[in-house]
């Protein structure tokens, strides 16, 4: 039954098909093609996973199973292991590996900074000399196999220098993103030991110049305070030509003051002789050649720490050789991988996405990418698409988050750029709202671009719900069907399975190559949190519902779930209800205790640029989530939100809404909130019958 041109309807959600020219090229060009693969998938993963994994270097093979492991907390520790014994270096995979199959002179990734201006690319021979030179660098400061090396930078080309260097010589990288503040910086060095760590003097981010050198200054006192000293720190001088540092002591004051030093750039670094060392000054006196250490796959990779949306970040820790297959299998089907593209993904390297979609997954492939310094809206909103436009861009990959943002400028700022190099546009790290999903599919991707919704986790390494873009027929705001080797299942309260359509928490029945393998330094942790509750399921904290025609549609997290008069309500639902009004950006919701209903919907509502918050539209927001969702959800509560709390990765945090909506200053662990001054602003904007 098709609706308009550019979609169909199915039990009531619009359905979109693969775009066509798409499919011909496509890996996977029909859904009967993804069911063989699939079924074969989980059927016989060994086999499965051992094909793929012929296309990487091993310098040899597994010596015990390909593939073992322990999902029930009753029969003995969790453990996962893929390939145990199997020796081989993920840098060597990345980089050299491609090199000898002649692609040394493609572009490994171009680099777009803060100001248009500025740009760079580098080659995979250049890359690997790079890389090479600094994996020499660490070890002449002493690092070596299994030490952790904590990674504070900028989205810059040394970043991935960085990190691929430690994987060269075995270093486990713990990176964590450039805004965190000093206090979030250490207690993460400190829960990892940290031995080194390698930052850059500044950023510009839009306008705003952040000195991460001082943040990392106060976290290492913080550290040395706590009794655990870091030995060393790399800067990059990434701002500041060498006449415009300007240096100071211990204490910050300004030992030397350079002639030509222009006040917008005048960045106060301190130097802690011994201790900090120029990136540039150690690269200058070693070896472009560096042999790799040849790791054993189950050897840990990285460490990295959830966004902490839900409360303390945990310490996810994922190995080599399972994580690499995933990684660079997924981005070869997901993003339908093909030699000529130009593959952007927005994420900073702070966040998984960046580490498995920016970084391991695109090299592992040998593909071009892009890396992003600045922010979507400096100079001006239209920023996305200038680039898109300028490096021809074909793959495309940002966050719900970003495309509501994008969405509250308009469409102007979309249309005055072509856009019509991309070919496949993805979303992770939120449900994303249908109004939205519509938004980036009509508007961004001007009804040609297939959309890939993709589900996944810190935890998961790697997509594991998503559509195939050749495949898959698309739902606004369903994240699809399982990638292969995943086989989700949804359980009620008591465990039951929940067959065919039904709504309750998403689990794993098996472990995929990427899955973490522990929580670092805390097993126990790593068991209470993904297995204590349904034993022999890995449990993702989501909830999720099947329709008739078997999509999976994300709820969003159990604990922000509501229980109106019994029943059970999905923030995203009455969230995504909301902004179908044209004068709505965003919106969060809530339970708030009542009398009567047990629990009742709270709504936090920021408004589109211009419009005005008035009691009829409260009236009109009321009214539209009775008539999409049924009366018992009506809102009890709506307030304007000028902004929400979110954390630096852009998620929502409704575990501080929920303390806000019944007036609780507790709010908790409040490290991992980028804004924390939009707190007080929504205490004052409470409704008066709250
Ligand atoms: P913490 O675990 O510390 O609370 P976090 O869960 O936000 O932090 P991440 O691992 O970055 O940390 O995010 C994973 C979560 O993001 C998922 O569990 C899910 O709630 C949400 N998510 C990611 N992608 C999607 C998607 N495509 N659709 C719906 N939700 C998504
Ligand atoms: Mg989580």
């Amino acid at each position: 039954m098709a609706e308009t041109n550019d979609h169909s309807v199915a039990n009531g959600a619009l359905l979109f098909d693969p775009p066509s020219n798409l499919q011909n090229e496509a890996h996977v060009k029909s859904m009967q093609q993804y069911q063989k693969m699939y079924k074969q998938s989980i059927e016989d993963p060994e086999t499965f996973w051992r094909e793929i994994s012929a296309q990487f270097y091993w310098k040899s093979p597994p010596t015990g199973k390909f593939f073992e492991y322990n999902f029930d907390v009753g029969k003995g520790p969790i453990s996962i292991k893929w390939m145990a014994g199997a020796k081989t270096n993920i840098c060597y995979n990345m980089l050299d590996r491609h090199i000898a199959n002649g692609l040394g002179d493609k572009v490994a990734f171009y680099w777009e900074g803060n100001d248009p201006n500025d740009f760079g690319k580098v080659t995979y021979s250049e890359l690997l000399a790079r890389v090479c030179k600094f994996s020499n660098v660490l070890k002449n400061l002493g690092i070596s196999r299994g030490d952790r090396v904590a990674i504070y930078m900028p989205m810059i080309l040394d970043l991935s220098v960085a990190m691929l260097a430690c994987a060269r010589i075995g270093a486990i990288h713990s990176i964590v993103f450039a805004g965190y503040s000093s206090e979030s910086l250490a207690e993460r060095i400190l829960d990892a030991t940290c031995s080194a760590i390698i930052t850059a003097d500044g950023v510009w981010r839009g306008t705003k110049l952040l000195n991460l050198k001082k943040i990392v200054d106060d976290a290492l006192k913080i550290c040395d305070e706590k009794g655990h000293r870091v030995e060393k720190c790399v800067v990059v001088r990434h701002l500041s030509p060498s006449d415009e540092v300007v240096k100071t002591n211990v204490n910050g004051d300004i030992e030397e003051e350079p002639e030509a030093c222009r006040p917008s750039r005048k960045l106060k670094i301190n130097w802690q002789a011994g201790r900090d060392i120029w990136w540039h000054e150690m690269m200058t006196s070693v070896s472009t050649e560096c042999e790799p250490e040849w790791m054993d796959a189950e050897d840990p990779l990285f460490m990295l720490y959830t966004s902490g949306s839900t409360g303390k970040p945990k310490g996810v820790l994922h190995t080599i050789g399972g994580y690499m297959l995933y990684t660079a299998t997924t981005f070869k089907f997901v993003f339908d991988y093909q030699p000529e593209d130009v593959y952007w993904c927005t994420a900073d390297v702070g966040w998984i996405t960046g580490h498995s979609y920016v970084t391991y997954g695109p090299l592992g492939n040998g593909a071009t990418g892009l890396i992003f310094e600045g922010t979507p809206f400096y100079p001006d909103a239209g920023r996305f698409w200038e680039i898109v436009d300028k490096y021809r861009v074909t793959k495309f990959y940002t966050a719900p988050t970003a495309i509501r943002a994008l969405m509250k400028f308009g469409d102007d700022f979309v249309n005055k750029y072509k856009r019509d190099s991309l070919k496949i546009l993805g979303t992770v790290g939120e449900p994303i709202n249908p109004e939205a999903w519509l938004w980036y599919y009509r508007v961004v991707g001007n009804s040609k671009c297939a959309i890939v919704d993709t589900f996944w986790q810190t935890e998961t390494g790697g997509h594991v719900l998503t559509p195939l873009p050749g495949a898959t027929p698309t739902k606004p705001g369903s994240a699809t069907f399982p990638f292969f080797g995943v086989i989700p299942a949804l359980l009620t309260e008591e465990g039951k399975v929940i067959e065919g359509p039904g709504e309750g928490y998403l689990v794993f029945k098996q472990p995929w190559p990427s899955l973490m393998r522990t929580v670092y330094g805390n097993q126990e942790r790593f068991e209470t949190t993904y297995f204590k509750k349904f034993p022999g399921y890995y449990c993702t904290g989501d909830g999720a519902k099947r329709d008739e025609d078997g999509y999976i549609w994300i709820t969003g997290r159990i604990d922000d779930m509501v229980n109106v008069s019994g029943h059970l309500l999905s923030t995203a639902e009455v969230e995504s209800a909301l902004i179908t009004h044209k004068n709505v950006a965003e919106a969060a919701s809530v339970s708030h205790p009542h009398s009567i209903k047990g629990e009742c919907i709270y709504c936090f509502v920021t408004l589109k640029q211009g419009a005005e918050y008035t009691n009829d539209l409260v009236t009109e927001l009321k009214n539209i989530v009775r008539a999409k969702i049924g009366p018992f959800a009506q809102p009890d509560f709506l307030q304007n939100a000028p902004a929400l709390p979110k954390t630096r990765s852009g998620k929502i945090m409704r575990r501080i809404l929920r303390k806000i909506a019944v007036g609780d200053r507790n709010l908790g662990d409040t490290s991992t909130l980028a804004d924390e001054s939009v707190i007080d602003v929504l205490f004052q904007n409470r409704p008066n019958n709250a």
